[in-house]
């Protein structure tokens, strides 16, 4: 193992960076990629506590937002995602110089701990910064080593992005709802196990205990703006409503443009009274935003409760349904499918209302 900084990384720890390489290659859920950046990393240095961040340059500021941090007791790993709303801090004097090259990164004593910052990203353009606090003093070339790795991991994130984004929004795209589909409601199931079983034999290791929502957004009358302004002001349109849907929703909503003018929304572990309130608050974003040249546009949404015994075409049929009513009441409005059914303005009459009640059925006599 290395002590000093002309060592250099034992063989044992350069076939596990290779190995982490490796495991980068191959992983599609982008949650998973920055923990195993942030795992590898630890391990390489024997890192005792790391921070992952994203950083946002919006000039003359610099500021970074904590994406995730691991923590090692030399054995084990522990990575733990922040997935509440970000705040912005300013750079930490050593993350500044680290980012102020080209895939720079820096080390600084603290004490008996080294801290060693990595930029994620080429000088100016660097999307994120990763942080380890290691009792052991890296070496230059353990440094090297941890950027050539951290280089991999830009370049699986660039081909996820490519895979998974949409080109014009940058939102999450259709391939991606229905791939992972199954992956994004498995914490809908999850929130509707805990939401059902009685209070004391909850896993306490449950944290989502609130149902989660899938609605449909269509930008209203959009074919006449694109007839009046012109296709590039239709799409600046998209632009700009895409932006508005980042800005509305949290940093774990998934957001997806479904295709044309169309988005997708997933909200997870959001309580019956307030998804209402929370569509109702982007509509609102949406009618009152200035947009270029068109100014004034208008947005229909439906959106229904993720029930996991629903397959995703059933779903999205019943937000259909109450976007379609809100098409056909005035657009301009939000509606929930189980609203619309409870107060008798929709009937039940899609596949998936049938079943409902048949497993409803089933639940009662089984
Ligand atoms: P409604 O209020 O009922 O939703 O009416 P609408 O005009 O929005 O709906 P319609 O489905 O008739 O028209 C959608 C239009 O969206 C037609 C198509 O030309 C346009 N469109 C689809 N994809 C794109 C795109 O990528 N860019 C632009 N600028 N327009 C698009
Ligand atoms: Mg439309
Ligand atoms: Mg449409």
């Amino acid at each position: 193992m290395p002590t000093s900084s002309a060592a250099l990384p034992a063989p044992s720890q350069v076939l596990q960076l290779l190995a982490g390489a490796e495991a980068l290659s191959r992983e599609r859920d982008l949650r998973t990629l920055f923990r195993l950046g942030a795992e590898y990393a630890m391990r390489f240095l024997d890192g005792r506590f790391g921070l992952f961040f994203q950083v946002r340059f919006t000039p003359p500021e610099l500021t970074v937002g904590l994406l995730g941090c691991c923590v090692s007791d030399g054995a084990d790993t522990h990575w733990d995602d922040v997935a509440e709303a970000q705040s912005w801090l300013p750079v930490d004097p050593l993350l500044a110089v680290c980012l102020h090259a080209d895939h720079g990164h820096a080390i600084e004593q603290s004490g008996d701990i080294w801290r060693v910052a990595f930029a994620v990203g080429a000088l100016g353009d660097a999307r994120w910064a990763l942080e380890i606090q290691t009792p052991r003093k890296p070496s230059k070339t353990d440094g090297e080593a941890l950027s050539l790795f951290l280089r991999c991991f830009e370049n699986v994130h660039r081909q996820w992005e490519y895979a998974n984004l949409d080109t014009l929004t940058r939102l999450l795209n259709r391939k991606t709802f229905d791939d992972d589909f199954d992956r994004l409601i498995a914490a809908a199931e999850l929130a509707e196990q805990a939401r059902q079983q009685p209070q004391d034999r909850r896993d306490p290791g449950l944290k989502i205990t609130q149902p989660c929502w899938l609605a449909v957004v269509d930008i209203d009358h959009f074919k006449h703006i694109n007839d009046t302004y012109g296709h590039l002001f239709g799409d600046e349109v998209l632009l700009r409503l895409a932006d508005l849907m980042r800005q509305s929703f949290r940093n774990h909503d998934k957001l997806f443009r479904f295709g044309g003018e169309e988005f997708v929304i997933m909200l997870r572990n959001v309580s019956e009274d307030h998804v209402q309130p929370i569509f109702d608050r982007f509509r609102m974003a949406v009618d009152r935003n200035d947009f270029p040249r068109v100014g004034h546009v208008a947005c229909s949404i439906g959106f229904t409760r993720i029930d996991p015994r629903f397959s995703p075409a059933e779903l999205l049929g019943r937000a259909d349904e109450a976007l379609y009513f809100s098409k056909e009441h005035g657009r301009n409005q939000v509606n929930g499918f189980d609203t619309l059914i409870m107060s008798g303005q929709l009937r039940l009459s899609t596949p998936a209302g049938q079943a409902q009640i048949q497993s409803d059925v089933d639940e009662i006599f089984l």
